[in-house]
């Protein structure tokens, strides 16, 4: 057993209750007694220790013990313990232990995030593409846990490329095995994270307009019919918020095909707060139809579906980082909503 603990606590609640009707003298005698127990262990079964212990004449102790024995149990080796102040030991015995090991492990993971980190949106960006299958076993998993490829206990860093998405049980069960399993979709799934592009330096003179030359299309008039089709608060509905994209922004590329991994991740974004109906993603597409760059007009470049929905890429652009030629004051989407009521 590890170090003896100083102190212990006492339910006064409950000792004023189990001692109610008890002389002072008893409540003492009893007090010197517990106290005795935590510090050397059982008492001895001897009339005489016992008194010298509570301090108090043998012949009185030998009366008060008639009421104190019911507070104490017999040993195997003829002492006497007190089962409640036991339990209270075992459990800061316990509760030690368990801080040295909690301990221990954030030490490490201090040292693994010296070594290096990760963001929200990576981890996002490798479980859209882990596609609710996990990379070791192939089985089908909705929830992942976060891997170290090499365990942080191995010197393994918290970096994105140490980090592998797994199921609960190949998680728990592969031990000090460092295979990774998730290398090539890691680095797909980083890739396709990174924007290919930067947005471009605010133009001198200011235009504080998007409606010079961009090809915007104007809310309520060529999309208010699909609008009108559905508004689903769980079911993301792919087809129709492809139609949609196609019908608001037909200068970027067409959708060929919509693979599983896109539908994890349009289905990511469905899935978020204010964003499971089609008067959202209308008004998503109209406002990425004012941004110059996204729509082809600065570079020879133009956002797909699929980059527009990527996690990093979603939240710059209803930002508004790709919309520096409008506005400031309404910049962001929800700032150019407002705008528009
Ligand atoms: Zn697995």
């Amino acid at each position: 057993m590890s170090k003896k603990s100083p102190a212990f606590q006492l339910y006064a609640a409950d000792f004023f209750m189990d001692t109610i009707g008890w002389t002072n003298e008893e409540v003492g005698a009893y007090v010197r007694l517990l106290l005795y127990s935590w510090v050397n262990g059982p008492l001895p079964n001897d009339m005489k220790e016992l008194s010298s212990i509570a301090q108090c004449g043998v012949k009185k102790f030998a009366n008060n013990w008639k009421k104190l024995q019911t507070k104490f149990t017999p040993t195997g080796e003829g002492k006497y313990i007190n089962l409640r102040l036991e339990e209270t030991r075992d459990e800061q015995v316990a509760w030690r232990e368990k801080s040295k090991i909690g301990g221990k492990r954030s030490a490490r993971m201090r040292e693994a995030r010296k070594k290096g980190t990760h963001t929200d949106a990576e981890w996002i960006a490798l479980v859209e593409m882990a596609n609710y299958k996990c990379p070791r076993c192939k089985r089908k998993v909705v929830h992942f846990d976060k891997d170290r490829v090499m365990p942080v206990y191995q010197g393994g860093s918290d970096s994105i490329q140490n980090i592998q998405p797994l199921c609960a049980k190949c998680n728990s069960q592969k031990g000090p095995e460092n295979t990774d399993h998730f290398k090539k979709q890691r680095t797909m799934a980083l890739r396709e994270l990174q924007p290919p592009l930067q947005p471009p330096l605010q133009p001198k003179g200011n235009p504080s307009s998007s409606s010079s030359s961009s090809p915007s299309v104007e809310l309520d008039t060529n999309v208010s019919n699909i609008a009108k089709v559905s508004k689903s608060n769980s079911h993301c509905p792919h087809e129709k918020i492809i139609e949609l994209y196609h019908k608001t922004l037909p200068m970027c590329p067409q959708v060929r095909t919509w693979p599983d991994h896109l539908k994890t991740i349009l289905r990511s974004r469905w899935k978020t707060k204010n964003q499971d109906s089609i008067e959202f993603w209308e008004r998503f597409f109209v406002y990425v139809s004012h941004s110059k760059w996204l729509t082809g007009q600065v570079k020879d470049w133009c956002a797909n579906l699929e980059w527009l929905i990527r996690p990093t890429n979603f939240t710059k652009i209803s930002n508004g980082s790709y919309h520096l030629n409008m506005n400031k004051t309404y910049k962001s989407m929800e700032g150019w909503i407002d705008a528009q009521r």
